[in-house]
């Protein structure tokens, strides 16, 4: 690495040097408590998999360029410096966290590896070395805003296609839209992936519920923040938010989608709209009556899996299991505390990465997958499109005979056609 590669990565460096960063970059006292707290070394019982030996690697290169004692006397210092070698230590150490801060809740001083580990991807996108297809993905989302006007009608055509289903799942009633787009005015967005199953249940179910709402034109998904470009990532959050405030909504609602999820919850600021989870927003329709679940339409014992980015990292727990109680009365916990639940092992975009990060994503996992076959559950809940993915996966490589399903399509399969009129009580 020539000595202006070197010297444009450590201003990178230095933009992540806030206060909390620095603690955590000073602070570790290899008390080895996270040892086991990660699924990675849990399940594959290497040593470069424990938290504090990932977050070690960022930590020798900021002691040897924002540290006195390591820029004069690396060897006593523990300093290390950036070459070409440890930036593929720190990819191999950034890509295989998830980011889903287990480690954080067993370590005393609270240090949080995603955190360190965002260094880590941040450096490997100044160097060209972080994992192609996802910045070619952030790139194609942000792209997207720009080519809203040529993309318009064949996005609307597409939609208008899945309207029968939606229909199917729930009847509209006459003359209103069954997937209604770029309403101004309307009460809630929904930002939903690309593909149907995260458009059609979430459809009937607004629709049930008599809610006032519209489709976003944009994909929740934001590939900027798995690649840890800052930038990216604003500017793909950014697009919803524009579109939020050009039609004077009340509320963003984001399908299930982990990331998407924490990032707009933690990034957005202050707007003048609310930021909810699907799961909050199918919570509270029932809590208000606004649509009813049939209890006996699935059988057999059920479990649920927290996405760390929407329980762990975004506090919500209560609500998927306020809505599976209205779903079953065979709900089985899959951790004592779901707080520590184990991660599925395909987030920080491991499952983006497909093919690529498999048979790691499978060894990391063991762990996830014996806690799933504890349960005794034959279906596997869970309110997160990666998750779900590392879930199926998880389920075919070690025989878990679970049917892995989304929370939000259970709902939507669930809905009881003669309840109370949803629109009044909406009103
Ligand atoms: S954030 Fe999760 S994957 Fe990363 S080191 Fe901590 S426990 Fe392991
Ligand atoms: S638990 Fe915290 S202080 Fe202890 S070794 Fe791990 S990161 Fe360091």
């Amino acid at each position: 690495m020539d000595q202006n590669t070197r010297d444009e990565l450590l201003k990178l460096f230095r933009t992540k040097l806030n206060e909390a960063m620095k603690f955590y970059l000073e602070t570790c006292s290899r008390c080895g408590l996270c040892t086991e707290a990660c699924h990675v070394y849990a399940s594959m019982g290497q040593v470069k998999y424990i938290a504090a030996y990932r977050a070690e690697i960022v930590r020798r290169i900021y002691k040897k360029y924002f540290k006195g004692r390591g820029k004069w006397w690396s060897s006593v210092g523990e300093a290390k410096e950036l070459t070409d070698i440890s930036l593929q230590e720190l990819y191999d150490a950034a890509y295989s966290c998830t980011g889903c801060r287990r480690c954080m809740l067993y370590c005393p001083h609270g240090i949080d590896t995603q955190m360190i580990m965002s260094i880590a991807k941040l450096l490997l996108v100044g160097a060209n070395a972080e994992p192609e297809i996802l910045t070619l993905l952030a790139d194609t989302s942000i792209q997207k805003e720009k080519s809203l006007d040529i993309i318009r009608e064949g996005f609307l055509q597409g939609i208008k296609n899945l309207e029968e289903e939606v229909v199917k799942k729930w009847k509209v009633e006459a003359g209103s839209t069954p997937i209604p787009v770029d309403a101004e005015g309307a009460n809630l967005l929904y930002v939903a992936l690309a593909g149907a199953h995260s458009i059609i249940p979430a459809a009937a179910i607004f629709n049930a519920a008599g809610e006032n709402w519209t489709l976003s034109f944009f994909e929740a998904v934001n590939f900027g923040a798995f690649v840890g470009d800052p930038t990216k990532t604003k500017l793909i959050l950014d697009r919803i938010i524009n579109e939020a405030k050009r039609l004077r909504v009340k509320e963003v609602c984001i399908c299930e989608c982990g990331t998407a999820y924490r990032v707009m919850k933690q990034l957005a600021g202050e707007q003048p709209f609310r930021i909810s989870s699907i799961t909050d927003v199918h919570a509270r329709y029932i809590r208000e009556g606004r649509i009813k679940l049939d209890k006996t339409r699935f059988s057999g014992p059920i479990t649920y899996h927290d996405p760390c980015q929407i329980a762990r990292n975004a506090g919500v727990f209560d609500e998927p299991r306020y809505i599976l109680r209205h779903i079953t009365d065979n709900f089985r916990e899959m951790s004592p505390d779901p707080k520590y639940n184990w991660c599925c092992g395909g987030g920080g975009g491991l499952v983006a990465l497909g093919e690529e990060t498999l048979d790691f994503r499978m060894k990391s996992a063991r762990v996830k997958a014996d806690q799933v076959k504890e349960t005794g559950a034959t279906i596997l809940t869970t309110a997160c499109e990666n998750c779900h993915s590392q879930l199926s996966d998880l389920n075919s490589h070690y025989e878990l005979g679970v049917e892995v399903m989304f929370l939000s399509s259970m709902v939507a399969d669930a809905l009881i056609a003669d309840s109370n009129d949803a629109m009044n009580k909406a009103a």
